[in-house]
């Protein structure tokens, strides 16, 4: 009984170092909100409090008639599209995103797949999804980068969603701008050669999940779909961090 007492007492001080450690390095190195740059308490993550609560989340009931379903109408046939929040100019969620692809903020990454996964749950329309793929991009830019701002975000989507996760599915090679004046092709047809599929496996029956960043046009996801349509007898939906408004 007094062992347990003490076993007990010896974690509430491990946890009371750890807070006060946690504490002191908050008051010397502060954690700053991603979006807002205000700093952050010891029990925020990434995100202010206010910040969570102010950005700008798509929250739509509907997966098969939506802002993305809208802009890719007619290109690609989706089973579901969604996204967890509204990109504009100079929005909280710009600022976001701004910080994963060109600030070095790859834990962002992680931080949305799980809240968008969490969220998707909580969709009546929601149903298992078999494979999820990150849109790929090209190695100099993840040489760049030092990793590719999507691949987190899938990670933690498919592990909240609980199916597989495979970047071995599409392949990104690269188009110089020289080329494409050269041949004077739309900007939508140098995206979609800019994608390959690189798999001989079949997806019989399975429900294929691409998923991006950001969706402004919809070029980079439509050239995508135009290679997993290759597929024989696959469903196809879209995930998004972020749609443009
Ligand atoms: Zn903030």
């Amino acid at each position: 009984m007094i062992q347990k007492h003490n076993n007990a007492l010896k974690t509430t001080l491990k946890d009371f170092n750890f807070m006060l450690f946690k504490g002191l390095i908050d008051l010397l190195f502060p954690q700053i909100c991603m979006s807002c740059e205000s700093a952050l308490h010891t029990r925020e993550d990434l995100l202010c409090t206010k910040c969570r609560f102010d950005i700008p989340t798509c929250d739509w009931k509907d997966a098969q008639d939506n802002l993305i379903t809208d802009r890719l109408k007619g290109r690609v046939h989706l089973a579901y599209a969604d996204a967890l929040l509204y990109f504009e100019k100079g929005n909280k969620t710009q600022k976001l995103i701004h910080q994963l692809k060109y600030k070095q903020q790859k834990q962002i990454s992680r931080y949305l797949g799980l809240w968008h996964g969490e969220n998707l749950k909580q969709k009546a329309w929601f149903q298992n999804f078999d494979v999820i793929i990150p849109v790929p991009i090209h190695a100099r830019r993840r040489r760049q980068r030092g990793y590719n701002q999507v691949e987190d975000y899938a990670k933690a989507l498919s592990q909240v969603l609980n199916c597989e996760y495979n970047d071995n599915i599409l392949y990104r090679h690269h188009y110089s701008r020289t080329q494409v004046f050269k041949n004077r092709i739309s900007r939508t047809e140098v995206i979609e050669h800019n994608f390959k599929l690189k798999t001989n496996q079949s997806f019989d029956g399975k429900h294929l999940v691409l998923v991006d960043d950001l969706i402004t046009t919809g070029a980079t996801a439509e050239a995508c779909f135009i290679q997993l349509s290759k597929l024989k007898n696959v469903k196809l939906s879209l995930l998004t961090m972020a749609v443009a408004a």
